[in-house]
C-alpha cells in the first residue's frame, strides 16, 4: 500500500471486481458546481465509446472475477446504444448505472425493468442529488434537478428498483443529520429507505491547495477496479483520460499500480473508503 521511494503512496490492484465504462467523457445536459469534467464549450460532442470496444472488454475480462459493470459519464443514459450496451454487459454481471436522473421517466422505468427480467442480473441505480433540501440541492445541480431526480426515484421504486443516492457533501454537512434528513424525504415519495441507500462523498474542490496527503484508507477505487474509456484503460472513475491514471491500451496487459499523485487522490483518500464502487459485502 506504500511506497518508500516515492512521495505519494502507490496503490496495488488486488482484485479486478469492478469493471467501470465511460460511455461518454463529455455529454451531460446539467453543469453541477462541483463536477470535476471539464466541459468544452460546445454541447453534444461526438465522444461516445463504440459497442465494439464493449465487447472487446468483456471478452478481455472474462477470466476476471467481475461482480459489478459501472456505467459511467458524464451522463452515460445520452450515449445513442446505451440500451443494447446495458443487455451486453447484463450478460456478464451486476451493472450499475451512475445517472443524474434526467432521463428516467415511468415509461423508461418500466422499460428498464423488462430488460433487467431478461437477465439472471440485477441493475442497480445511483442517483445523484446533493442535498435534501431543494433550494440547496438545484443551487449545486441546477434548476428543477432536485424534482427530477426524486421524480426518477419515485418511478424506479414502482417498478421495484432499490436505487442508491449519491450525495456530494459539498456544504461539508454532518453525513449523518444529511441521511437522515434524506430518509424522511424519500418516506414521503414512499420509498422506505436504510443506509445503504446512501452514499455520501467528499466534495473534490478543484480550486483547493490542500497538499497533505494521508497513507491510510480501507478501499480505493483503483485498488478493486479499472475504468474503460474510448481512449484506453485508468485506473478510476476520476482519473479518466488522465495521464496520471493511465493504465495501458487494453485489458489483455494493463498496469496493477497507480500513483496517488493528483488531488483527486487526496480526496478519496479522505474520503477513506471506495467513492465509486458498491460494497456488495454488506448485501450477502
Ligand atoms: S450530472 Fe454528473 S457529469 Fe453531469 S455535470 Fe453533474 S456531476 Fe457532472
Ligand atoms: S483518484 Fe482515488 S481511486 Fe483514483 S487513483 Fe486516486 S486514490 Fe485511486
Amino acid at each position: 500500500m506504500k511506497s518508500s521511494i516515492c512521495l505519494a503512496p502507490i496503490s496495488h490492484l488486488k482484485e479486478l471486481n469492478n469493471l467501470f465504462i465511460e460511455l461518454t467523457e463529455k455529454n451531460c445536459n446539467l453543469r453541477c458546481k462541483h463536477c470535476y469534467i471539464n466541459f468544452p464549450l460546445k454541447k453534444n460532442v461526438k465522444d461516445f465509446i463504440t459497442v465494439d470496444s464493449v465487447k472487446k472488454a468483456l471478452n478481455e475480462t472474462i477470466n476476471h472475477n467481475i461482480t459489478c459493470i459501472y456505467l459511467t459519464g458524464a451522463e452515460p443514459m445520452t450515449h445513442p446504444d446505451f440500451n443494447s450496451i446495458l443487455r451486453l454487459c447484463l450478460k456478464r454481471s451486476n451493472v450499475c448505472i451512475f445517472t443524474n436522473a434526467s432521463c428516467i421517466n415511468e415509461k423508461k422505468a418500466r422499460f428498464l425493468k423488462r430488460v433487467e427480467e431478461e437477465s439472471s442480473f440485477e441493475i442497480i441505480f445511483k442517483l445523484s442529488i446533493d442535498h435534501y433540501n431543494e433550494i440547496k440541492s438545484d443551487d449545486i445541480r441546477g434548476r428543477g434537478t432536485y424534482r427530477q431526480t426524486l421524480h426518477a426515484v419515485k418511478c424506479l421504486v414502482k417498478y421495484g428498483f432499490n436505487p442508491i443516492l449519491c450525495i456530494t457533501n459539498y456544504y461539508k454537512e454532518d453525513p449523518q443529520i444529511l441521511k437522515e434528513e434524506f430518509k424522511k424525504v424519500c418516506s414521503k415519495i414512499g420509498f422506505e429507505t436504510n443506509d445503504d441507500n446512501f452514499t455520501i462523498n467528499e466534495y473534490f474542490d478543484k480550486n483547493s491547495n490542500d497538499d497533505i496527503i494521508d497513507t491510510e484508507w480501507d478501499s480505493l477505487d483503483c485498488e478493486y477496479g479499472r475504468i474503460l474509456t474510448s481512449k484506453g484503460i485508468y485506473s478510476c472513475p476520476f482519473l479518466a483520460n488522465d495521464h496520471r491514471g493511465r493504465s495501458g491500451s487494453s485489458f489483455i496487459d494493463f498496469s496493477d499500480k497507480t500513483l496517488l499523485e493528483s488531488p483527486f487522490c487526496r480526496t478519496c483518500i479522505k474520503n477513506k473508503k471506495s467513492m465509486f464502487s458498491i460494497d456488495f459485502s454488506k448485501f450477502t
